[in-house]
């Protein structure tokens, strides 16, 4: 058996066609042109990077972006300032505050006092409690391109063992709150899973990942999940990215499972590019609700 590859670069171009297709008939119905602020303190190469695709992307899809750059020495207070002013600029209808930041800035200050209708990332805890109840304003984008990523490629989630290797706020915790949902705009499929999130304190790991019938990765080790660790025929989703003297690595080792998986993701080009394509789509909600 060989996995079949889930593109996850055609994926996320069919959705920003059609993010970009509402956005125009946004823009033309409202006269409003969503736009999309982004934050940046320092010069951090990665972020740098985040950020100018974020941009590109927005550019494409017909969305304005502003980049606000801050200095790498700048206060929580200069950086508190900015949000605020942004949050008060009727022009900009998403904010994003670029991760991570300088170590004298207090991340949870700063992403709590973003206004929760331009919370674009789905960082607040508004937000956050909104879509653990099951009543989303905005899903979280990295584990929402992962749930368009099974839907559109036809595999259904409803009833089956998930085990989610990651529990951060950005990744693992928000995916698992997404999947133990009753529905959603996807449908019943695309949630109603069996949901298991494991970490660094799981024991036995291994014995829990051959458990899943879909397994996600989102640890931030270069290829640590191995043939071993799965069931045959498991649909794999790799949310790792891993720079490593190859290059871009996921948290799978994506030759070693190749011949046991059913399904995977491959990194670069899987669920990377979805991401920001659900911040995309993201923004254009924002506009939909400051307009309301
Ligand atoms: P994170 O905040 O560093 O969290 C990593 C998680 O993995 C933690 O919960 C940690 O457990 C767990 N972990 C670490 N070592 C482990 C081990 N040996 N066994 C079991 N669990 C272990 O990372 P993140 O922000 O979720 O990101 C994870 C990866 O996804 C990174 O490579 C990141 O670059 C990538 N990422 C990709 C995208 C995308 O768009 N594709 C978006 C976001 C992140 P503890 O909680 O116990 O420490």
């Amino acid at each position: 058996m060989t996995a079949r590859i889930l593109d996850g670069k055609a994926i996320s171009a069919a959705i920003r066609q059609e993010i970009a297709a509402d956005v125009a008939e946004y823009t033309q119905q409202h006269r409003v042109t969503p736009c999309l602020a982004a934050v940046l303190v320092g010069e951090d190469p990665a972020s740098e990077v985040y950020v100018r695709n974020k941009q590109r992307a927005c550019e494409k899809a017909g969305i304005q972006s502003q980049l606000h750059r801050l200095p790498v020495d700048a206060s929580e207070s200069d950086l508190l300032t900015r949000v605020g002013q942004l949050n008060q600029d009727s022009q900009v209808h998403g904010i994003l505050v670029q991760l991570p930041l300088p170590k004298q800035i207090d991340e949870t200050q700063v992403l709590d006092a973003v206004h929760p209708w331009k919370d674009v990332d789905a960082f607040h805890p508004e937000n956050v409690g909104l879509v653990v109840q099951g009543r989303p304003r905005f899903l979280p984008c990295t584990p929402h391109g992962v749930l368009q990523i099974l839907h559109r490629s036809e595999i259904a989630v409803a009833g089956k063992q998930v085990v989610i290797v990651g529990r951060s706020e950005i990744v693992g915790k928000p995916l698992g709150n997404m999947l133990v949902q009753r529905g959603s705009e996807l449908g019943p499929q695309a949630v109603n899973a069996t949901v298991t999130i494991c970490h660094s304190r799981t024991a036995d790991l291994a014995q829990i990942t051959r458990q899943a019938d879909i397994l996600v990765a989102a640890i931030g080790q270069a290829k640590f999940i191995t043939a071993d660790m799965i069931k045959p025929g498991a649909v794999l989703i790799d949310v790792g990215i891993n720079r490593t003297d190859d290059g871009l690595v996921g948290d799978i080792d994506f030759e070693g499972v190749l011949d046991v998986a059913g399904a995977i993701t491959p990194v670069p080009g899987g669920v990377g590019p979805l991401t920001v394509t659900m911040l995309l789509r993201n923004t254009l909600t924002a506009a939909k609700i400051q307009l309301a």
